[in-house]
């Protein structure tokens, strides 16, 4: 796995989360709040950590945000300060910044304003659960980041026939890569394969294509 340089801004629960997280898988994590005392919390938790106010492009640029390979802005009480850190990070050269939006209209701003990726942690966490709690059948979900996932969906009456037949990558953006007949596992299965109804279906997509694909099946 490549090492990643990682800068989180914001050291509330939600930032501080991702900065350990990310160290103790072994990246390089920059850590920066504009409140000394969250700083020196995670001082010894991360690879560096620093006193910054985002919001200033000047503090951003010495910090050297271009040279991230993520960014991932964790403010979110403070809108404006998230607005400006994620602009000032997109601007100076940011390859890929994930911010944080406390609601429906900041989320829609920050992606006017060329987040790479914009979360609602609370309302994302949320629809997880729920989808959990309503559709049994998706037993687990592995989120790969980037919006990807892997979920795994029943098939029923409407997936009839062979998968090239089908074809769900061209209808829906997914791609399935394993069958479970009955506890009989099929990994990468052929175009040839047909698929039953209650075969349990490993597919991975895009959050949106995953959804199109339940849409469809019914669920
Ligand atoms: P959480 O739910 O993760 O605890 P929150 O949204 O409740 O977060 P906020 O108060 O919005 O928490 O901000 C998270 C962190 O971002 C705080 O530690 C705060 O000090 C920091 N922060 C806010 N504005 C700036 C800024 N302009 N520059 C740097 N850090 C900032």
């Amino acid at each position: 796995m490549k090492t990643k340089q990682c800068l989180v801004i914001g050291l509330g629960r939600f930032g501080t989360a991702v900065a350990t997280t990310l160290y103790e898988m072994g990246h390089e994590v920059v850590a920066i709040d504009h409140n000394e005392e969250n700083v020196e919390r995670v001082m010894n938790l991360v690879t560096h950590a620093a006193v910054a106010d985002a919001s200033d492009e000047r503090a951003l640029r010495s910090i050297g945000v271009a040279e991230f390979d993520v960014v991932v802005v964790a403010i979110g009480t403070d809108v404006q300060a998230n607005i400006l850190a994620t602009m000032n990070a997109k601007s100076l050269g940011a390859p890929y910044v994930v911010t944080k939006a406390i609601d429906e209209m900041a989320r829609r701003v920050l992606e006017r304003i060329g987040a790479d990726l914009v979360i609602r942690p609370e309302h994302d966490m949320g629809v997880r659960l729920a989808r959990q709690i309503a559709t049994p059948n998706i037993v687990d979900t592995l989120d790969l980041g980037g919006d990807y996932a892997i979920v795994e969906i029943e098939a029923n009456e409407r997936l009839r026939g062979t998968l090239r037949d089908l074809n769900l990558t061209g209808r829906f953006g997914v791609q399935v890569i394993a069958v479970n007949r009955a506890g009989r596992v099929e990994v990468t299965p052929r175009a040839e394969a047909d698929l039953r109804p209650h075969d349990k279906l490993v597919v991975i997509g895009t959050g949106h294509s995953l959804d199109e694909l339940r849409r469809y099946l019914g669920e």
